[in-house]
């Protein structure tokens, strides 16, 4: 075992959990192994709310011009141990190593944005009638909880981190168990940037904690970032218990590919957004429509998918049953009749043989109701539907249930301009394969890809993260006077 048994981190400690219960933490790089995990119970979970609420009144109240120092150290951390996040992050995760600098830099943004907040988080103030204001403030909910998903160790945790603890909560996450290294160096790195303790807590465990954090009575709000299948059952769960939740779910995305697209520049983009993270993004390309003839075009990203190396520009995806399932849904297309003609099944690393790769795949003459086409493979898979309008394309984006992102290339800006607003989409790419909103813009899907109000980066986050006290206070400047004289 590469590192010390995990801990949960609870008042500024690592702390055992009340459980043995544990599971083993795999690299997918090379099948060692790295640590062993807690599947903490309720009881390891209530001993982090007691730890947030005793952190909470001293927290809350400190100005958010001095919270927010925190994060400006914190960021300075980040940059300083960038290395060290990012061979942590493609160790457990299995992306490589340019992925995860990528990743850490994604946070070192994300934090940026939160020492902006005093900026953006000053409220309103009215004289409404002779002596009589209105005014509203932001307030902090109190004891606030973040689950996260494998696929970004250290990012979606990031999302939520800065934002909310900046804005004065106290926060519980729950890391993804294939995934728990990254958020305990997080901890480390926010005690070394001076958090008090309590005020970041890291609670590890599976459904049991997940389900103990939606019923939790002193837990005001969840975030949640998964699959669409446990977006749901959370958002249902916190909701029904009175809580604020925001659940954000998976996504197939499509990318509609017109005749007049740059082929060069078209099929560098999709063949990265498929195959960048082995495909484990929720923003990745996963369907492209081909309108008209885009042969060339189709030929290109072959080529593109081709020049991918399983273990040199291409990462592994998370395990064994991941990799089997990306590998069936590609079976599965092959026999009901479409055409492999780049196959990524069967994949091998020399030196890792253990490791969990999956190569890239090109799938053509797609039909919108294979499993390729409606499901989410979540691997470095696209699968190619050949469509003769804009129009029928739109129907097969529109009919998927998800709605997380959806691009075009074109060279056409008013059909590009058709696309955006026809689209069913909450992130929309022209001529970008991976439409990832920066800092300061929001982030968040439609449809089955999110659940709840707003989005949970940005300035939406605000709202979240915070609820709004409205005074209205009357003073009478003359009796005031009177009375002093
Ligand atoms: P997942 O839903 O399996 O797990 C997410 C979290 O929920 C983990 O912490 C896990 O321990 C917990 N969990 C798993 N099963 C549960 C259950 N039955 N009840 C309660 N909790 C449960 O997701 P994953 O496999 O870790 O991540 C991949 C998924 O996340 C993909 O679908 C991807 O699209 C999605 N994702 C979405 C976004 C977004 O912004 N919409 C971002 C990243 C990932």
């Amino acid at each position: 075992m590469k590192y010390s048994a995990i801990q949960n981190y609870i008042g500024g400690q690592f702390v055992d959990t009340s459980t043995t219960k544990t599971m083993d933490v795999i690299s997918p790089l090379d099948g060692n192994h790295l640590s062993t995990v807690p599947m903490s119970n309720a009881k390891d979970l209530d001993d982090a709310v007691k730890a947030a609420q005793a952190a909470f009144p001293a927290w809350s109240k400190t100005p958010i011009k001095e919270r927010v120092q925190v994060f400006f150290r914190y960021k300075t951390l980040l940059e300083k141990n960038l290395k060290e996040l990012a061979e942590l992050c493609s160790e457990e995760n299995g992306k490589t190593y340019g992925e995860s600098v990528a990743e850490i830099e994604k946070c070192i943004e994300l934090t940026e944005f939160a020492t902006s907040l005093p900026q953006l988080i000053t409220g309103e103030l009215l004289e409404v009638s002779k002596g009589v204001e209105c005014r509203t403030e932001h307030v902090p909910l109190g004891v606030v909880a973040s689950i996260v998903p494998f696929n970004f160790p250290s990012m979606v945790p990031n999302w939520t981190i800065p934002n909310a603890i900046a804005l004065g909560n106290c926060m519980i996450i729950k890391p993804s168990e294939k995934v728990p290294l990254s958020c305990g160096r997080l901890a480390e790195i926010l005690k070394e940037a001076g958090l008090p303790d309590g005020v970041f807590n890291v609670v590890h465990g599976d459904v049991d904690i997940v389900n103990a954090i939606c019923d939790h009575p002193k837990i005001e709000a969840v975030s949640f970032v998964g699959s669409t299948k446990v977006a749901k059952i959370v958002y249902q769960r916190a909701t029904s218990n009175y809580k604020r939740c925001l659940s954000l779910g998976g996504a197939k995305n499509h990318l509609m590919v017109l005749p007049d697209a740059i082929p060069e520049m078209t099929a560098q983009n999709v063949a990265a957004s498929m195959s960048g993270c082995a495909g484990q993004r929720c923003m990745a390309a996963s369907a492209m429509i081909g309108v008209g003839n885009v042969d060339t075009i189709v030929a290109k990203i072959c080529d593109e998918a081709r020049k991918i190396i399983p273990g040199v520009n291409l990462g592994a995806v998370i395990n064994k049953e991941s990799q089997d399932r990306i590998e069936s849904y590609i079976s599965q297309a092959e026999k009901d009749g479409a055409k492999i003609l780049v196959d990524g099944r069967n994949t091998k690393v020399a030196g890792k043989e253990k490791g969990t790769y999956v190569g890239p795949t090109v799938i053509d003459f797609v039909t919108p109701e294979m499993s390729v086409a409606t499901e989410e493979i979540f691997g470095p898979v696209i699968s190619i539907i050949r469509t003769k309008t804009v129009d029928e394309a739109l129907a097969i984006e529109n009919k998927n249930p998800y709605g997380n992102a959806a691009s075009v290339f074109t060279q056409n800006g008013g059909m590009a301009r058709y696309i955006i607003d026809k689209a069913s989409a909450g992130m929309i790419g022209v001529n970008v394969g991976v439409p990832v909103p920066r800092e300061p813009f929001s982030f968040g899907g439609w449809n089955e890809s999110k659940f709840g109000v707003g989005d949970i980066t940005g300035k939406s986050s605000i709202e979240f993260w915070t609820k709004l006290k409205k005074s209205t206070i009357k003073w009478n400047a003359e009796a005031g006077v009177n009375w002093m004289s």
